[in-house]
């Protein structure tokens, strides 16, 4: 696979290509060229020439594109799903989810086009009148993790394009191929010259550069606290806009209330969905005292019969973690969780995985203590930690002792606990009765630690375009 830029697929000026590891196996999956700084340097040079045209053209017809690229996604989702299934691990079903998610956000730019332009006018005796127009911001850039990588860059690039600026992204290098593709169909749905530039590369040679280009007035970026304290650090030198959504420890506060088989069932579901490497996954599992042995041992037999294996096969309920170091990030999680005297149950029918695959076992942890490191640091990974709360307050004080905030759900069929525990809690999204949901028509973003700045709903509208004041004297 190759670089995109302008409408070019080139390499790196410098030649040199990085290996893409499949995680089910360890053999490569493809090859993408490695970018640094003068790739981006050209990429941001190309963004500029492009904005010129694309920011002046009627948002409709910027709409159109995205309309024809989201059709085209939807006509090509097995071809994408499966280049993603390859590089990132989750299972193709997974995979052909996300990738039928990124023509819905695309779909919702389209027909969000008409909102974007509307400026207005006000009359003012004193003064005469004053236009104030809603103008794009120009080139921006985007940074984003491995993950999600198809549905992440989809936010990003609807939201920027739609507006009328132009982008230049910089995917994983865990997982840079799909995001590839997905760019050569927008190309093929008439998207001009420069408009999406996709630079593959690491963080320190590709991702540097880009946030710290003068000409490049915001960046909006998708990882991890600790590469986004960097990233807010190098682009206040240069006074750029900057969107961060970093991680999430999000709580799923289950009331007494409700049924455990059915919860359990719920919980394994939402936790195990892309080997819980979401951001937004249930990672702290606070249940109610009344129900909570039932819905332990209800959840135990249930992690028993889960398949791990090749996402690829079908009979495969959960893919491979994505790489080593996020393999050991997640056994060192559970040895702490061990330390502080939880109790560990693996669950998962494979013990027998390719020697060279990043998979794990699904792991299920009761008798957490209240003060466990789990309410630090977020598990980007399959396991479920399962704390008992005395009541639905104990519960709420659990679910926001955590430097995060991205999201939270609450599960009862009462709706005043329902209500006191939207109010109460700690997070930019709360679900009730449903977790991990993400429709484009919301804005999504984190308080705390998670970050700030939202994507999608109508947040994009104030996130990419910035208001210019004439004041006419008549
Ligand atoms: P990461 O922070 O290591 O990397 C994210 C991106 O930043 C990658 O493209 C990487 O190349 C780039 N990067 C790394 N160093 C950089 C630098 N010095 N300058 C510029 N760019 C640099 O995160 P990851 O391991 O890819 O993803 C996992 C993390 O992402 C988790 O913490 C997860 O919770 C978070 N995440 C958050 C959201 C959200 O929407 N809030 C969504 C998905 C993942």
């Amino acid at each position: 696979m190759q670089m995109m830029i302008a409408d070019q697929f080139t390499e790196s000026i410098s030649g040199e290509r990085t290996r893409i590891i499949n995680p089910a196996d360890g053999k490569p999956a493809g090859e993408v060229p490695k970018g640094g700084k003068e790739d981006v340097d050209r990429a941001v040079m190309a963004a500029g020439d492009a904005f010129r045209r694309w920011s002046v053209l009627p948002t409709s017809r910027r709409g159109m594109i995205f309309w024809q690229s989201a059709a085209l996604i939807r006509r090509e989702a097995d071809r994408l799903a499966l280049i993603l299934t390859t590089e990132q691990g989750k299972p193709l079903r997974e995979a052909k989810d996300e990738v039928l998610g990124a023509a819905a956000v695309f779909e919702y730019y389209a027909g969000s086009a008409s909102l974007v332009s509307a400026g207005y006018t006000d009359r003012l005796p004193r003064y005469g009148y004053g236009i104030i127009q809603r103008r794009p911001l120009g080139v921006c850039g985007a940074i984003i993790p491995w993950n999600m990588p198809v549905l992440i860059a989809a936010w990003k690039i609807g939201a920027a394009l739609i507006t009328g600026n132009t982008l230049v992204l910089k995917p994983s290098i865990n997982a840079p191929m799909a995001v590839l593709a997905v760019g050569e169909v927008m190309i093929r749905s008439g998207l001009p010259p420069g408009v999406l530039n996709i630079i593959t590369g690491n963080g320190r040679d590709a991702g540097d550069p880009l946030i710290a280009h003068p000409d490049v007035r915001k960046i909006s970026f998708t990882g991890g606290i600790e590469t986004g304290e960097h990233v807010a650090r190098v682009t206040a030198r240069t006074i750029k806009r900057l969107t961060l959504e970093l991680g999430g420890n999000d709580p799923m506060i289950i009331c007494s209330d409700m049924d455990p088989a059915m919860m359990a069932d719920a919980a394994l579901r939402l936790r195990l969905y892309n080997a819980g490497q979401i951001c937004t996954s249930p990672k702290r599992i606070i249940v109610e005292e009344g129900i909570y042995d039932t819905f332990t041992t209800h959840l135990e037999r249930l992690l028993r019969d889960v398949t791990v294996g090749d996402g690829t096969d079908p009979g495969s309920m959960m893919g491979p973690l994505n790489n080593a170091e996020v393999r050991r990030s997640v056994e060192d999680a559970v040895q702490t969780l061990r330390d502080e005297g939880a109790t560990i149950i693996r669950g998962g029918k494979n013990e027998e995985f390719p020697k060279n695959g990043f998979f794990y076992n699904p792991v299920l942890c009761t008798g957490v203590p209240e003060d466990s490191r789990i309410h630090a640091e977020e598990i980007f990974g399959p396991v479920l930690p399962i704390i008992r709360a005395d009541d639905l307050d104990d519960a709420i004080g659990i679910a926001n002792d955590t430097q995060y905030g991205l999201g939270a759900s609450i599960w009862t069929r009462d709706i005043s606990a329902a209500e006191r525990a939207s109010e109460a809690l700690e997070a930019g999204i709360i679900w009730v009765n449903q977790h991990m949901k993400l429709p484009p028509e919301v804005p999504f973003g984190g308080i705390k630690k998670s970050g700030f700045g939202r994507e999608n709903g109508l947040a994009f509208i104030d996130a990419y375009t910035e208001e210019k004041t004439i004041l006419i004297n008549r």
